[in-house]
């Protein structure tokens, strides 16, 4: 209610201010200060009790400061019924005291709570209950006072914080202490502290207080409200006064934060590298507004604990990473150090120190006490390679392997060498395992590879390995043949097989691959001189423990010998084969020719006009010649194959010798209508030789001029000096005939044994192929030579001998006696065999030759015999029953007239030592079984000369 008098006074005129009088002076202070005022009337009930108080006057500042408008004869409790009662009762104790009062309050319901600095007096007598008051608005320095208190609260609790993480640096259970101290700070029932991994709160540390659940365990990220998981993500901290006044809140998250007790609560997530870490949370049970101070508090919090967590989590790793290394390095096998290279003024290594080395290292170099110490102290003179090597690894970072020896311990070494840190370091660290005992090993294997190698070598010719499939030839060490390979080679197939056997070699290479057993075969192979040879080749397939094949490892040795070897023994087989064959056909014609002769004699007793008894023995002693002719020429061929032929060699006259022989053979050319022509020289040809077997090879040449002409063919003989120098005078004796001739290819191989111009069993010439092989030989045995020249079938043969001459011409040759049918008799032969017939026979021939024969069937008898006819020779068996041959000579010798008799051995046997025998018992001559009519011939005519006829 306005005083209009008092108002005018209040709001008087102050133009004139010197004129002015007391109390318009007050009015002008108080219309002009900056402070609120007024003078109020306190109101008490009847007990005395203030119940309110009324503004009787208030200046112009009062609406400003308080927010209240025409206050004056209002109350304050009309004005602002909220009014705190405190105002009340102060300014009722000023009445009821009368003492001013100066003091500082809140109004929280005028003007947003302002807060005021207020001096208040009495104004006026006691009795009237009225009150001046001063005031001023002092809520910025209230505010400022406040903000520096909560900093000052806050620094506090920073600190605390800080001491505390730290204190708790390397305790797991860190963030639950920053936890709980949070709690505490802030008044609130629950704090979590939750990291984030994959999509899950993880909340491990909170604080809650008593009474409530633990929040611990883990929550899908999707179990927030989406406007919280955006905030989250973009590092947005959430602030929530009152969950329930929220919008977009569902009754469940409602009902489900409040089984939390969660109704007002700060979540401050945290971002590092644009990723949610972690998200602590501040919850209050009762809503309420959070401070800003309060909410960096959470804040500051939350980042000093997730990186004084992290900080400590890092610190923990690397301590177990070191401390895992630590153990690595002390429990592991190799040797390990670590050393600073030294290097000279001019940049060279020149030393190194140990600064770190591991139990291993002294054990395996016995070297202690290294740490600190230089390596020449230790080991002078290690080998500069070590040395080069770490200082390569420290100069270009690049970690080295080495493998080397040391001498300062006798051992080798394999060290891994790498630098420690960046480029001006020159710490480096060596891992190192002593392989001494692998490469004595290793040398052990190589020495007995090579032993191996050396072994394959000395016993085969090649040795060889290949790929599992067989397409590459690794190294082929080879001795011989093949051409040596260093490379692998493909083309092994082409090189070394002849093609036409390479199908057959793939096939059993495919094979072996297939049942991986060894691979075994004698083939050809082409060898280096380009000549075809023979290889035995084995080769072992190489298994791995599963079985599959890694190589194949071959050895081959050069059969060309004895693959040439086996040729010609199958091929002289074949031929022996044939002439066994041939000999059976050979004799059972002449044989059967006998035994049809004998039959027919026997069945006439000789009186069969068709076969006179002549005829028969003529005809029958062809056959028995050809017979004999073959086992003598079989018993040559053995003798001259084991070298049992022994010359009996004396001063002949060729040319004697050929006359004679052609003589002998002449009757025969005869007989089946061959010519036969002779040209000798007028001279003398004289060798030393064996007269019978030179013979033999003249009767051999000249039989086979019988066989190979037709009939009215034409053998011409010739012989002749072909060679008369001061050193060598040699005779050539030619055999020409109009003959069958023989091809070129075979001319060489009829000298051969068994071999015939023919193959088949039905030859017409017969005859063993023997003849001319025994021809060769002989001549060979008198140091000649043999050749023949055709001008191929059909033209006709000529056989050329060449033997070698004496130089000088000795007087006495023997000439030989010439042969004639017609002799008369000479002389008395006695015929001794146990075998009737054969001596039988025997006389007859001698009677036959112009000689008497008596016949005695004993060694008795012929003593008897020999006593009372005294015969010029005796022709004496040696293989009689109860007195032999030799006896018989013995006993003959005995008598004075026993040593004119010339006694002859007469065997069937045929070996030279009897032959040797018989030349010591005294006997003049030695003749085979059955008898060679001509040998006897010449033998009687030698002992008995046809001019001592009567002796
Ligand atoms: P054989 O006459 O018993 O068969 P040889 O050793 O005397 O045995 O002769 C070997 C081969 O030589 C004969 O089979 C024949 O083919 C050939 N031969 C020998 N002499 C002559 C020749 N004068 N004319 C043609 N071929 C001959």
């Amino acid at each position: 209610m306005n005083n209009p008098q008092q108002s005018d006074w209040f709001h008087g005129d102050s133009s004139q201010p010197d004129n002015l009088s007391a109390s318009e002076k007050y009015l002008m202070l108080v219309n002009h200060m900056q402070q609120g005022f007024c003078i109020i009337e306190v109101l008490f009930d009847e007990t005395g009790q203030p119940l309110d108080y009324r503004f009787l006057e208030v200046n112009p500042v009062f609406e400003q400061q308080t927010g209240l408008v025409d206050p004056v004869g209002k109350t304050m409790r009309e004005l602002q019924p909220a009014h705190e009662q405190h105002w009340f009762d102060t300014y009722a104790q000023v009445v009821k005291t009368g003492q001013p009062i100066h003091f500082e309050n809140q109004a929280a319901h005028l003007a947003g709570g302002v807060w005021y600095e207020v001096f208040a007096f009495p104004f006026g007598p006691a009795t009237n209950h009225q009150v001046a008051i001063l005031f001023d608005d002092i809520t910025a320095r209230k505010k400022a006072e406040a903000a520096l208190r909560a900093s000052q609260k806050q620094q506090t609790y920073l600190l605390k914080l800080a001491d505390t993480l730290r204190m708790y640096a390397d305790q797991p259970n860190m963030p639950t202490i920053a936890c709980q101290l949070l709690a505490q700070e802030l008044g609130a029932i629950r704090v979590n502290y939750a990291e984030v991994k994959t999509n899950t709160y993880v909340v491990e540390h909170e604080y809650h207080s008593a009474g409530l659940s633990s929040m611990i365990g883990q929550y899908a990220i999707s179990s927030f409200r989406p406007n919280e998981q955006t905030a989250f993500k973009a590092g947005r901290t959430v602030v929530i006064s009152d969950i329930e006044a929220e919008a977009n809140v569902t009754d469940e998250q409602v009902a489900a934060y409040a089984d939390l007790n969660v109704r007002a609560f700060i979540s401050v997530p945290l971002l590092r590298h644009g990723k949610l870490v972690v998200v602590l949370s501040a919850i209050r049970e009762q809503p309420g507004p959070w401070q800003p101070e309060e909410i960096s508090l959470v804040e500051e919090t939350a980042e000093r604990t997730w990186t004084a967590h992290e900080r400590a989590r890092a610190e923990e790793t690397l301590r177990a990473s070191e401390q895992k290394y630590r153990t690595l390095f002390d429990s592991i096998d190799e040797g390990f150090h670590i050393s600073e290279l030294i290097y000279d003024q001019a940049g060279q290594p020149v030393d190194y120190r140990f600064l770190e080395v591991n139990p291993v290292f002294e054990w395996q170099t016995g070297l202690q006490n290294t740490v600190g110490r230089l390596s020449s102290e230790i080991a002078p003179n290690v080998e500069s390679y070590w040395l080069q090597a770490y200082h390569q690894v420290v100069q270009t970072g690049q970690p080295i392997r080495i493998e080397n020896y040391n001498q300062a311990t006798d051992r080798w070494y394999t060290a891994y060498t790498s630098r420690v840190g960046g480029a001006d370091n020159r710490q480096f660290v060596v891992v190192f395992d002593d392989i001494t005992e692998r490469k004595q090993a290793q040398e052990a294997l190589r020495h007995s590879e090579e032993q191996f190698r050396m072994l394959v070598t000395a016993s085969s010719d090649i040795v060889y390995r290949m790929n599992p499939d067989w397409t590459q030839l690794h190294r082929l060490i080879g001795t011989t043949f093949p051409a040596d390979i260093q490379d692998s080679n493909a083309t092994w197939l082409q090189t070394y097989i002849p093609a036409e056997d390479q199908p057959q070699i793939q096939q059993l290479i495919q094979e072996a691959i297939r049942t991986r057993t060894p691979f075994e075969l004698e083939h050809r192979i082409m060898r280096a001189d380009g000549t075809i040879g023979w290889m035995f080749s084995r080769a072992i397939p190489m298994l791995d423990e599963q079985g599959t094949i890694q190589s194949w490892l071959g050895a081959s040795s050069d059969i060309t010998a004895r693959k040439q070897a086996e040729e010609v023994l199958q091929e002289s087989n074949r031929r022996k084969d044939e002439f066994l064959a041939m000999l059976g056909h050979e004799l059972r014609n002449p044989l059967a020719t006998v035994s049809n002769l004998l039959l027919v004699l026997e069945l006439t007793d000789g009186t069969d006009e068709n076969l006179s008894y002549p005829k028969a023995v003529r005809l029958m002693s062809r056959e028995v010649r050809y017979m004999t002719r073959m086992v003598d020429d079989l018993l040559d061929v053995g003798r001259i194959r084991y070298g049992l032929i022994q010359l009996h060699k004396q001063p002949i006259d060729l040319v004697t010798l050929v006359r004679q022989t052609v003589e002998v053979a002449q009757p025969l050319y005869e007989q089946q209508q061959r010519q036969l022509s002779l040209a000798l020289p007028p001279y003398s040809l004289v060798m030393q030789g064996d007269e019978t077997r030179l013979k033999q090879v003249l009767m051999n040449l000249l039989t086979n001029g019988l066989k190979y002409t037709q009939p009215a063919g034409h053998v011409w003989v010739s012989l002749e000096l072909a060679d008369n120098s001061a050193l060598s005078k040699q005779a050539l004796l030619r055999m020409k005939d109009d003959g069958i001739g023989i091809a070129a290819d075979r001319q060489e191989a009829i000298f051969d044994i068994f071999v015939q111009g023919e193959t088949t069993l039905d030859r017409p010439q017969g005859g063993l192929g023997l003849g001319l092989a025994v021809v060769k030989q002989l001549v060979a045995l008198h140091d000649g030579s043999i050749e023949v020249r055709s001008e191929g079938p059909g033209q006709g043969s000529e056989f050329l001998i060449r033997l070698p001459l004496t130089l000088e011409v000795s007087g006495s040759v023997t000439t030989g006696p010439s042969i004639s049918s017609s002799a008369k008799s000479k002389g008395r032969v006695l015929v001794v065999d146990d075998n009737q017939t054969l001596a039988d026979m025997t006389a007859r021939l001698v009677e036959l030759s112009g000689y008497e024969a008596q016949t005695s069937y004993s060694g008795a008898d012929a003593l008897l015999v020999a006593q009372q006819w005294r015969p010029d020779m005796m022709l004496l068996d040696l293989g009689m029953p109860h007195m032999d041959g030799f006896e018989v000579k013995r006993r003959l010798t005995e008598q004075p007239w026993g040593n004119t008799i010339s006694v002859i051995a007469l065997t069937g046997y045929g070996q030279e030592p009897l032959k040797a025998q018989t030349d010591q018992a005294g006997f003049a001559a030695y003749l085979l079984k059955p008898l060679n009519l001509l040998r006897l011939r010449e033998l009687l005519r030698a002992i008995m000369p046809p001019g001592n006829s009567d002796s």
